[in-house]
């Protein structure tokens, strides 16, 4: 009867992970559908620890290190959410993406000490090869949930490095080829154990899982320029497929729907950032590698010139006399928690009668979706926030366009640049609107670490300083204007 009625809670789970997906596409029942598929898990973890019995009719035991996981856990994780910084919500993302990895790496690890430390023994007093008796399915999905898991966990290890700045961009000679190379012996090894074929089983499990944790860093650390976003759906995606085996190795069914939704909703962001890069996944994978390289390339030349600054009183009579404005957010106001200030400014030229809209690059922030998060954060109008290939067209009939800490996603060069690292890659055309203002508190590059050109266009005037210091004197000088 136990066993029905955590078929049913399974099932529960289930349901409530794809309704919490569902509500997670749009941000006003964002936080509806977190709390719904959060309730779901919570049900089927408590599900599984007091009426999942196996086929003795035993419940699970070692409640007391369960049950001080599941608090350590809760305190941690609890503390870490809270504490975080919004500009730090990334680097958090990339960390608990590579604790997923590491829960289905250690899955994998403790079932092959399970299998070998009950049957090895048996079987090799029989004079038995023991591998070659055990089902290859349940091996090929051991393995394979570790080294993916393993990938995913090293590889988001790197990523969260990378994006709080401690890890720089870095390749050598020929590290396509050493990659691919060092995937290939890792398959070769993982079908080789599988197979049972030799007496080295074990040795050559770890050295497995010891590869799969080098591959995961050689294969995140040389990506650089703009092309981090991809890497991090795709780990995503790995995890969740990870996850998944562990759901076909228990039989656990709300483990294997749970991991293929984060799978798949994981590989479709990946294919939604590799056309917002417009760059294919294998071009970003083994093709150009290196923002650090790219720093260093030619990336910059024809970046030169004169600029020209703004100061806010002048920005702010260009604003509140002009008919349409667009703002373009960047990783920048996310620094400057200045989200809040922006949505002021908003209403206060909306008084004014200028009609104002955002532009909402796809990779803008240092995160999918950064930008949506930010700004409802604030409670600026969802219908405010206008997708890139549809304000694109809108520039040209923009009198004024705010760039607010952003840079890569508004660069030329990514048009006019072959040499350049984010060549291809779409941008806002924001040099089509009849003035361009552009705040930030230097000249230094973005992430892509390449110089703009578009700072030193006639067009573009350069207002100086912390975004939300000068959006609060934007707002005050419009104010003063009367
Ligand atoms: P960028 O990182 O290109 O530029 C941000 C700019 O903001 C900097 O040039 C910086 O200039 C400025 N800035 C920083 N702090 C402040 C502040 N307090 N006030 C005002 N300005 C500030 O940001 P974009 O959003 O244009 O582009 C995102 C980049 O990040 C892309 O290259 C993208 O590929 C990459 N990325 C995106 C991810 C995603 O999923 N969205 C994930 C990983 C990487 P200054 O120092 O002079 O102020």
């Amino acid at each position: 009867m136990q066993q029905y009625i955590l078929q049913i809670i399974y099932l529960i789970g289930s349901v409530t992970f794809i309704l919490g997906l569902k509500y997670l596409g749009n941000p006003s029942t964002a936080r509806k559908g977190n709390l719904i598929a959060a309730f779901g898990m919570g049900l089927a973890i408590f599900g599984t620890i007091f009426l999942y019995t196996d086929s003795n009719g035993e419940h699970l035991g070692n409640l007391g290190f369960i049950f001080g996981a599941l608090l350590v856990g809760t305190v941690v994780g609890w503390l870490a959410a809270k504490k975080v910084q919004m500009t730090a919500m990334p680097e958090m993302v990339s960390l608990f993406n590579g604790m997923g990895g590491a829960c289905a790496m250690l899955i994998s690890i403790i079932e092959f000490r399970h299998l070998t430390s009950t049957h090895t023994a048996d079987a090799m007093a029989d004079g038995v090869n023991f591998f070659s008796q055990i089902p290859k399915g349940f091996l090929f999905t051991i393995i394979i949930g570790m080294v993916i898991g393993s990938v995913s966990f090293s590889g988001s290890m790197i990523a969260w490095g990378k994006l709080s700045g401690n890890v720089k961009d870095k390749s050598f000679g020929k590290q396509q080829f050493i990659n691919i190379g060092l995937l290939a012996v890792i398959l070769g090894l993982a079908y080789w154990d599988i197979m049972g074929e030799s007496a080295n089983t074990i040795t050559i499990f770890y050295a497995i899982l010891a590869l799969s944790l080098l591959y995961g860093i050689l294969f995140v650390l040389p990506i650089g320029g703009a092309d981090m976003p991809v890497v991090i759906s795709l780990l995503n995606s790995f995890t969740g497929v990870a996850a998944a085996c562990g759901g076909f190795l228990y039989d656990n069914k709300v483990m294997l729907v749970g991991g293929i939704l984060v799978g798949s909703a994981g590989t479709l962001l990946t294919i939604v950032m590799c056309n917002a890069m417009n760059r294919s996944l294998l071009n970003v994978l083994i093709g150009n590698f290196g923002g650090g390289s790219a720093a260093a390339s030619g990336a910059s030349a024809g970046a030169t010139g004169t600029i020209k600054e703004v100061t806010a009183s002048d920005a702010a009579i260009l604003m509140k006399y002009a008919k349409k404005v667009v703002i373009v957010p960047g990783y920048g106001l996310a620094v400057a928690q200045a989200q809040h200030v922006v949505h002021d400014l908003e209403l206060l030229l909306e008084s004014e009668g200028v009609e104002v809209k955002y532009a909402i690059h796809p990779v803008a922030g240092r995160m999918p979706g950064h930008m949506n998060v930010l700004l409802a954060e604030s409670n600026v109008a969802y219908d405010k926030l206008v997708e890139m290939e549809e304000i694109n067209a809108e520039f040209s009939t923009t009198d004024v366009v705010l760039v607010v800490g952003a840079n890569d996603v508004v660069n030329p060069a990514a048009k006019t640049d072959p040499s350049s690292p984010i060549y291809g890659m779409p941008i806002l055309d924001v040099e089509n609107a009849h003035h361009v203002i552009v705040n930030k508190r230097s000249m230094k590059a973005g992430y892509a670490g390449i110089e703009n050109e578009l700072f030193y266009k006639p067009k573009t005037s350069m207002l100086f300083g912390d975004a939300k210091k000068a959006l609060n004197e934007l707002v005050s000088e419009i104010k003063a204007l009367g």
